[in-house]
């Protein structure tokens, strides 16, 4: 019988230097087990410092990539980034109904650089567009605070389900304290804690890696908990094994699972 690996269907921008972007979820959705399908909404110009330069994909071309792909190949999980534009999500919601399978997704507004990368008309198309169409949400705090318009972390997350999203995992790596403290609000309003040593390292592309790892559980058929459990195991690992690509935040050592060891 020909084999096959689960599919997860990424829709993310590019990252030249490989640690956040299109590349972070190819690496992560692969060592889960699945495999990436992979569609760039972006070209960016940056390094392992900051974004200088986003410029978006035409929605017509993402529209023909999505047509030609989906025509061919089964996909069992949707994992969305950076959006280029508040024109694409119209074309990605589309694919989204089309496929009906769950959807993870990152909203990246801004670079952890300090980059702005969102426009406050793709902020607008997000929470109204494309928030009923996601079953996993994965801001960090900064982001949920400024997506729910609310200074209040938890406040923020319900604010983001009551706009449709299922389920928020928000990190907290972008706030003080020994601890980094993620909250998981489940589809039934319950709210769970996971909290990591903090690593004393600044990272580019953590937030790509856990949504991705997410994505390739989800399509290798774990449940939520277990998913978003592991998931975050996994970024830490990675994080822990981080490594330089220039002067700048390291990266998450994602492609050799192996040399992880365990961090509880
Ligand atoms: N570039 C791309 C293509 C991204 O998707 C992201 C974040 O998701 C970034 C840059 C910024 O990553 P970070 O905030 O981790 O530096």
């Amino acid at each position: 019988m020909t084999r096959r690996l689960p599919q997860v269907l990424c829709l993310s921008g590019h990252d030249p230097g490989g640690g956040a972007g299109i590349q972070a979820d190819i690496e992560a959705v692969a060592a889960q087990g699945a495999h990436a399908l992979s569609i760039i909404t972006a070209l960016t110009v940056q390094d392992s410092q900051n974004v200088r330069r986003v410029v978006a994909v035409e929605p017509q071309l993402l529209t023909e990539q999505l047509d030609c792909l989906l025509a061919d190949s089964p996909v069992q999980a949707i994992k969305l980034g950076l959006l280029g534009s508040a024109a694409q999500i119209a074309v990605i919601g589309a694919a989204i109904a089309r496929c009906a399978v769950p959807v993870i997704a990152d909203p990246v507004l801004a670079a952890g650089g300090g980059a702005e990368l969102s426009d406050a008309a793709l902020r607008e198309a997000l929470r109204r567009e494309l928030l009923p169409q996601v079953q996993l949400l994965t801001p960090n705090a900064g982001e949920a605070r400024r997506l729910a318009q609310t200074d209040d972390v938890l406040e923020a997350a319900r604010r983001l389900q009551s706009l449709g999203c299922a389920q928020l995992l928000i990190t907290g790596g972008d706030e003080p304290g020994s601890d980094v403290l993620n909250l998981w609000l489940d589809a039934q309003g319950k709210v769970h804690e996971f909290r990591w040593p903090r690593l004393a390292q600044r990272f580019h592309g953590a937030g790509c890696t856990l949504a991705s790892a997410i994505a390739g559980r989800i399509a290798c058929g774990d449940s939520w908990a277990v998913a978003i459990a592991e998931g975050q195991r996994y970024t830490q690992n990675a994080l822990a094994q981080g490594f330089a690509t220039g002067r700048g935040r390291l990266i998450a050592e994602r492609w050799r699972p192996a040399r992880n060891g365990a961090v509880s």
